[in-house]
């Protein structure tokens, strides 16, 4: 049987082979990304009409509505709040570039998949959602080079693969500083406790997975 984690990276990636996207929706999602990685926030409708020389920002609503109805993207008011892997708001996880520079990310997993995304080396503070402790992974080039603390690990709750993966599924998706507070905060929230425990090479490899073609 398929492990929980690559049954949802599967989802996410159908998601985009099943959204039909032409060149130029593919364009504007792949912009999108790229932006948001580099300023550590999302673009507005302007600024993507501006960078890829669109004609109206009308042309730039439209696609992001049809981007948004593929759950490949979220927004608030017309602004980009989310967008596979990147979170607009603060979150559990923080992703740091090599030049200082930081975008949040939507779950753990996500957070270690930018590194094969943009095939950049990067370092991921992630607080317990036990303890809030802060733990630590840094990425290079493609391998786990540290992290703290040493008893760390991803859990994933088994939760309803459906509607919006950005609300329903990340918030679930997390690194505990150890398998003690894991089960101490199962404990507390019993609805969300069946789901499958990662290593982080685990958590690495689904990151690959899911988030290495993405720019591609
Ligand atoms: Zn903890």
């Amino acid at each position: 049987m398929k492990r929980l984690m690559e049954q949802i990276g599967e989802t996410v990636k159908g998601r985009i082979a099943g959204a039909g996207l032409n060149p130029l929706e593919n364009e504007v999602r792949k912009y999108i990304l790229t932006e948001f990685a580099r300023n550590g926030r999302p673009p507005a409708p302007e600024g993507i009409m501006g960078g890829l020389n669109l004609s109206s920002v009308d042309v730039v609503n439209q696609i992001l509505e049809k981007l948004q109805n593929a759950d490949i993207l979220t927004r608030k008011g017309g602004e980009i709040i989310s967008a596979y892997p990147f979170s607009a708001s603060k979150t559990l996880h923080k992703v740091i570039f090599e030049d200082g520079h930081e975008v949040h990310a939507l779950c753990a997993t996500d957070a270690l998949g930018i590194h094969f995304m943009l095939n950049e080396d990067i370092t991921v503070l992630s607080r317990c959602p036990q303890c809030s402790g802060e733990m630590s992974v840094i990425v290079k080039r493609g391998r786990i080079d540290s992290y703290s603390p040493q008893g760390m690990i991803e859990f994933v709750s088994n939760r309803e693969l459906g509607g919006c993966t950005a609300e329903n599924l990340c918030p679930f998706i997390n690194f505990f500083c150890s398998r003690e507070h894991l089960k101490e905060w199962s404990e507390l929230n019993p609805g969300y406790k069946n789901g499958e425990t990662y290593s982080l090479n685990e958590a690495l490899e689904h990151g690959r997975t899911i988030f290495g073609d993405l720019l591609k």
